[in-house]
């Protein structure tokens, strides 16, 4: 019997990409491969670290790694993972270098929202959680393995640093399986792979007060960019917005700024300033991102005027003295 073996079907190289719904947000990869069947395979792994991260760090889920904290470290110290015990020593570090605008306590009184149902804590509810707010509270035993918190009513919520990790490690896998040129999107939260073949990513900033148009377009390549806004997750009331990142100070949403985005090459640290910049406001945000050699910023405030950080001005002749 003569047995003819045919080539298969030309394997074609190409754009491929993929969106789902996930972590209360949109998780996007969108790369280039040589081979489509590898392409997807980098895609479908993607997708499901996004939902192993979100399994250990989601509060949403009662039997998250960080609910089980949450319910149990007032109390007596809490065995945590090696994965989630760094990435809570780096929002800790975050909070020092911040004095302390970004602070994963803050869910004391975050966690009295919800922007669905347009509910709110009244003020003497903010008024006794906002003492449970600070990252001092947390104990982190690196040596025993474990997580406490200082007084009842402390909880963690990693929510300004979860999606920033979950694209950093998208964007690990992807170069574990060859792939050179992707972006992969979760929220506010992009880290770019290479260019886009030959050509820098466009990738655009939300204008804060006019859904679905662009504000600021940025070219860039294998770098992270987060924005932080008030139209993400948000209710207005009485003429007040109402939104979701938390000024720890007052316990009350931060004022003053529509949206801080955070440029720089490790889209955890992006994710987790760009909340930090929109906490301290422009003056403040941008004096610290000027401390960062490798970051840059872009500050919209509450009037629609547009700041940017140093590194992202016009040269002038100053600089070529
Ligand atoms: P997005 O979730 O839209 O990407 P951010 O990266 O700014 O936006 O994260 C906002 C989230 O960060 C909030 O939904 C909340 O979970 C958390 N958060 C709010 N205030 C603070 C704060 N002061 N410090 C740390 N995390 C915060
Ligand atoms: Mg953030």
């Amino acid at each position: 019997m003569l047995v003819l073996i045919l080539p298969g079907p030309p394997v074609l190289a190409g754009w491929l990409g993929e969106t789902r719904d996930m972590m209360g947000t949109e998780v996007s990869v969108f790369l280039w491969s040589e081979d489509p069947q590898v392409g997807e395979q980098a895609l479908a792994a993607v997708f499901d670290e996004a939902a192993r991260i979100d399994r250990l760090m989601s509060t949403y889920k009662d039997d998250s790694e960080i609910s089980r904290i949450n319910r149990l470290a007032a109390n007596t110290p809490v065995q945590v993972g090696e994965e989630l015990s760094q990435l809570i020593q780096r929002s800790l570090d975050i909070s020092i270098l911040t004095l302390g605008a970004f602070d994963i306590t803050y869910d004391s009184v975050g966690q009295h929202y919800d922007f669905r149902s347009r509910r709110r804590p009244d003020s003497m509810t903010v008024e006794s959680e906002r003492g449970n707010i600070d990252y001092r509270f947390v104990e982190l035993d690196k040596a025993a393995g474990t997580i406490a918190f200082a007084q009842q009513g402390v909880r963690i919520n990693l929510g300004g640093i979860a999606k920033g990790y979950v694209v950093e490690r998208g964007v690990d896998i992807l170069r574990r399986h060859g792939v050179e040129n992707a972006i992969v999107t979760a929220g506010g939260d992009s880290r770019l792979l290479g260019d886009r073949r030959g050509r820098p990513w466009m990738v655009g900033i939300r204008d804060p007060r006019n859904d679905g148009q662009v504000a600021i377009s940025v070219p860039l390549v294998d770098e992270a960019i987060s924005t932080s806004g008030d139209y993400e997750r948000y209710f207005d009331e009485d003429g007040i917005r109402y939104h979701h990142i938390i000024q720890p100070r007052t316990g009350q949403p931060a004022s003053g700024v529509q949206s801080a985005t955070v440029i720089g090459p490790d889209a955890v640290i992006t994710d987790a300033l760009s909340t930090s910049v929109f906490v301290m406001g422009v003056k403040d945000g941008l004096t610290l991102i000027a401390t960062l050699p490798d970051y840059d910023s872009i500050v919209i405030d509450s009037e629609s005027r547009v700041y940017y950080s140093d590194g992202l001005q016009q040269p002038t002749a100053e600089d070529f003295d």
